[in-house]
């Protein structure tokens, strides 16, 4: 069963409340099956609304963020424990570590490095650990057509690109990371 997970998303809430209610229900959804959140930090953002769902709803909750970003003023308080990093770098390595799964929401350049440095991690073999992505309201169908046309054009295998579990639902997508037979 699955601890702790990583969640990448938006620093920002997005134009619909649809992502909004996605990262709250996530958090539900940690809090129900007792999982921890692992994220970067502060509370902006789908970042803020997932981690006050977890710690509202009595859940444990792990930000870890680098100096830079670490005044309230830029970032906002963390609801939880707080890891201060000295770099990007060393920041995603301790969300890595610290977590047995992790899960993409919408999001910008940050959550979509995230999500491709994570991928990228499992297909170099560095880890095993199940990689979701939550797919609210259709926001990722563009970028995952473009991903099966990187694969038709041989540039991603299909056994990699299926490492990537995708889901509408935030409640079967951990049933799913749970079930996860790593390679
Ligand atoms: P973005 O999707 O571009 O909004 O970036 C969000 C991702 O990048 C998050 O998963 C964070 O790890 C990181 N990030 C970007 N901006 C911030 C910020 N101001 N405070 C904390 N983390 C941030």
């Amino acid at each position: 069963m699955l601890t702790a997970i990583c969640v990448y998303c938006g620093s920002t809430s997005g134009t619909g409340t649809m992502y909004v209610d996605a990262a709250e229900n996530l958090g539900l959804e940690f809090t129900k099956r007792n999982i921890a959140l692992i994220y970067g930090g502060g509370s902006i953002g789908l970042m803020g609304r997932i981690a006050n769902a977890v710690h509202n709803g009595g859940g444990k909750v792990l930000g870890v963020i680098p100096a830079a970003l670490e005044p309230e003023a830029i970032s906002g308080i963390t609801p939880g424990r707080v890891v201060v990093t000295s770099d990007m770098h060393e920041r995603k390595a301790i969300m890595a570590a610290n977590s047995d799964g992790f899960v993409a929401l919408p999001g910008g350049f940050g959550t979509l490095e995230e999500l491709f440095e994570i991928i990228t991690w499992r297909q170099l073999g560095e880890h095993a650990k199940p990689v979701g992505l939550l797919n609210v309201s259709g926001f990722f169908d563009s970028l995952l057509a473009f991903l099966q046309e990187v694969v038709d054009a041989g540039f991603i295998s299909t056994a990699v690109l299926s490492n990537l579990l995708i889901d509408s639902d935030a409640a079967r997508l951990l049933d799913r990371m749970n079930n996860y037979n790593s390679a």
